[in-house]
């Protein structure tokens, strides 16, 4: 850089003289532009006390003393201004001792009575708790930096206030901040605040720091008042970093409390008890708004207790008054609750749940609280809910209690009524022979007695039948076949069943079965007839002699038909059933209290007969009148047949009974008193018979006889070493001359439908219930022995 440059430099300033002036001689080595402007007599050489002869009484380079420079503020008397004069040792063209003088006009204080006050208020200590501060005056639009290291008597720096580039630098906000301190500290901004009699201004700003990294900080405009007419202020600011980010990390946690309780509550209050205030943290969800959203707690209380039922509202007021939670928390309880029913804006009560929570502040020794209110309809809805369903479930178990409690009692009963049942036809089965014994040769006698143990046998035999039927369905085991057979013929053979014990009693029995009717169907035969007879049987049983019994068939055309619904009507005129136990007649066990000791019977019957015509799919009902009779209807839905097939059984019954053709049985039974029964029985029928007490004795002696040796063999099924399933099986698989053709008969105790099945696919040929009759094998000897 030339030298002309630092002498247009100086040419350059406004407002600002400079000059030199030689230490000795005091003549003037150099003056600026602007001097000459202001002092126009200056001249090179001249002297200075020439040109400022007025100034020379107070000449200011007595203020320099030994010092290098110093500066004083002066004011000019004639023109009232105020300006800074500083002057400094120097070495003019680095040879000649000179003075350099640098006047500039002063622009912070206008008087120096107006300074002092404000330094001696505010520099010393200010400065000491915020390290700087700007103390300006808005008026004249000027400012004064205060720091530590300026000493406040020497020249302060200073600028215009509202446009100032320094200021800015000191104050460097962050860009995003910028807006909100022009909205509070620029100079209109303040005054327009100062004059709304605010005294002073806080705002939390960034603010670069001399690290370069944004600081929170505090800044605060105050007013300083009583200096003199002008509005003075003071800018400082505080580094409130570290507490800034303090409260932020707790206003995450805390928002995120917020939060979670906002999801939780549809209403959160904060209380101040000792105050007697509140103010709604959330409220915007909650179904009643009647209260305002901050205000006096007591008014709170009494305006939320105008919304309840009227049967909660005495509660709510003895749990939540403000005296109530006082004396609560007082005594250490740390939360109060309660469910209630509050109106809603709805108009509808909703179910609230209100929980009040004591919270501690470290700000305050105040009684604070926060009161948190959910709906909780759906909760009550589901509350309801389990709480009906738990009484039907008692209710339910209560039932099943009684029911089980009454099936066992009747179970106890019923066994004790069997061992009696059982006994008495034992009893009399066993009596009769050792009277038949006694009385070997009176035929007559014996031919009596014979009878009596037939008919106490029979029962004995229906009575384990009957409980053999009911545990068979209890288990779900029952199962029913499906075989063509004539109704018709059904309905006679129960008819016939029944008849005796109609006859003796002296009773009609008065069949109707129109001709119309379709007989062939399909179904279980035997499972039907126990039904008819079951009921026919009881129709007889619970009506006095000579009384009368229908037993009616009907069929009603069904559309489609290959199906025919039947109803079979079974009505007598006998004692009839009490009205209050109708609905218990179809339960196990159950009997007419009335008939117990006079009539023979195990409660059994209907509940068997009930649960085949359900197995069928068809419907039992039953009418009656204590005194005057009894009717059961029961309706079946069964498949109809244009052509009866002709069965095995059926071409047997029908036939007239053929002479009996030689035959010879193998008669395989493990049990001795059996086999003798059954080898005296075939013996009465003209049959040869040998015995296997097994299986595999059967199969030995079929294979060491010639080819179609046995006509027929009569197998056993439980038996030991090889029971009457397998021995079938081998049997077949014999490779033996007509051992395909050979008839073998289950002879068995196992005489359910089931049981027919699993001997048939054994390989056997037929199936004969134990005990056996001789009847029986008569028409098993015509139809597999011819
Ligand atoms: P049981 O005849 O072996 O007692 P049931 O189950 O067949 O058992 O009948 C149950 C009860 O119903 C009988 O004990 C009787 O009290 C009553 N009952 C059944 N049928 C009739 C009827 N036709 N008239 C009057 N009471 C009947």
């Amino acid at each position: 850089m030339n030298n002309d440059f630092f002498i247009r430099l100086p040419d350059a300033l406004p407002e600002t003289g400079i000059c030199a002036v030689h230490q000795e001689t005091h003549e003037i080595l150099y003056y600026n532009r602007f001097l000459k402007t202001i002092s126009p007599q200056i001249h090179i050489g001249k002297k200075c006390y020439e040109v400022w002869n007025s100034y020379c009484s107070n000449c200011f380079l007595r203020n320099l003393e030994d010092k290098d420079s110093c500066h004083v503020v002066l004011e000019n008397p004639s023109s009232g201004k105020i300006t800074n004069m500083s002057v400094s040792r120097f070495m003019w063209k680095d040879s000649v001792p000179a003075y350099i003088f640098v006047i500039a006009p002063h622009k912070l204080i206008p008087t120096e009575q107006g300074l002092s006050p404000v330094s001696r208020l505010y520099t010393k200590g200010l400065v000491a708790i915020f390290n700087e501060c700007i103390i300006g005056n808005l008026t004249k639009d000027y400012y004064a930096n205060c720091r530590k290291d300026v000493v406040w008597t020497d020249l302060p720096q200073n600028g215009i206030f509202s446009s100032e580039a320094e200021l800015h630098s000191w104050l460097d906000i962050h860009p995003q901040d910028q807006g909100i301190f022009l909205q509070y500290f620029s100079r209109s901004s303040l005054l327009q605040l100062f004059a709304m009699d605010k005294d002073h201004i806080s705002k939390k700003l960034r603010k670069r720091m001399s690290d370069g990294v944004y600081h929170m900080v505090e800044f605060t405009a105050a007013r300083i008042t009583g200096l003199n007419e002008d509005c003075w202020y003071l800018l400082v600011f505080r580094d409130i970093n570290d507490e800034y980010l303090l409260e932020k990390h707790m206003n995450l946690e805390m928002s995120k409390l917020v939060t979670a309780a906002r999801i939780a509550y549809q209403m959160l209050i904060a209380v101040n008890l000792t105050q007697n205030s509140y103010y709604m943290i959330e409220y915007e969800h909650f179904c009643t708004k009647k209260a305002p959203e901050n205000g006096i707690f007591d008014e709170l209380i009494a305006i939320s207790a105008s919304t309840l039922a009227p049967e909660f509202r005495e509660e709510f007021r003895r749990k939540f008054s403000r005296i109530s939670l006082l004396t609560a928390f007082a005594n250490g309880q740390k939360q109060v609750s309660m469910e209630m029913r509050q109106l809603g804006d709805d108009g509808v009560y909703h179910w609230i749940s209100s929980q009040v929570v004591r919270v501690e502040s470290p700000y305050t020794d105040d009684i604070l609280q926060i009161t948190m209110c959910k709906n909780i309809d759906e909760e009550r809805r589901q509350q309801e809910k389990a709480l009906e369903k738990e009484r039907k479930s008692q209710i339910l178990l209560k039932e099943a209690l009684q029911k089980a409690e009454a099936a066992s009692s009747a179970k106890s009963e019923f066994l004790s009524r069997m061992s009696h049942d059982i006994r008495t036809p034992m009893n009399a089965i066993l009596g009769l022979t050792s009277l038949a014994q006694l009385h070997i040769d009176d035929t007559a006698k014996v031919q009596d007695y014979l009878k009596k143990i037939s008919i106490s046998g029979t029962h004995l035999l229906g009575l384990i039948n009957e409980v053999l039927d009911v545990s068979k369905i209890e288990s779900g085991e029952m199962q029913l076949s499906e075989i063509d057979f004539d109704l018709k013929e059904l309905v006679h053979e129960a008819v016939e069943i029944v008849q005796p014990a109609v006859r003796s009693k002296n009773q009609q029995l008065l069949l109707d079965f129109p001709e119309e009717i379709c007989t062939w169907v399909v179904g279980d035969p035997q499972k039907l007839r126990q039904v008819l007879v079951n009921l026919l049987d009881n129709a007889s049983k619970y009506s006095e002699n000579d009384s009368e019994i229908q037993f009616i068939v009907r069929e009603d055309g069904l559309e489609e038909a290959s199906l025919g619904n039947y109803h079979f009507t079974i009505k007598d005129n006998g004692m009839g059933i009490r009205k209050e136990f109708l609905s218990h007649i179809f339960e196990p066990f159950s009997r007419a209290a009335e008939n117990r000791p006079q009539i023979s019977g195990t409660g059994l019957g209907l509940t068997i007969v009930k649960n085949i015509v359900q197995i069928m799919g068809g419907n039992i009902e039953v009418k009656s009148e204590y005194g005057t009779g009894s009717s059961f209807v029961v309706t079946l839905c069964l498949h109809k047949l244009k052509m009866p097939k002709q069965t095995a059984a059926e071409s047997t019954l029908s036939s007239p009974e053929p002479s009996l053709r030689p035959i010879r049985v193998l008669l395989v039974e493990d049990i001795e008193l059996n086999q003798e029964i059954a080898v005296e029985m075939l013996h009465s029928l003209g049959a040869e018979v040998d015995c296997a007490p097994d299986g595999r004795k059967a199969l030995e002696m079929l294979a060491a006889k010639p080819a179609s040796y046995y006509q027929l063999v009569l197998m056993d099924i439980q038996m030991p070493v090889m029971n009457g399933y397998e021995a079938a099986r081998h049997i077949r698989s014999m490779e033996k001359e007509g051992i395909a053709q050979l008839p073998i008969i289950a002879m068995t105790a196992n005489v359910f439908s089931e049981d027919v099945k699993k001997s048939l696919m054994a390989g056997m040929n037929d199936h004969l219930a134990k005990p056996i009759s001789i009847e029986a094998l008569r028409r098993l000897l015509h139809t597999y022995g011819g």
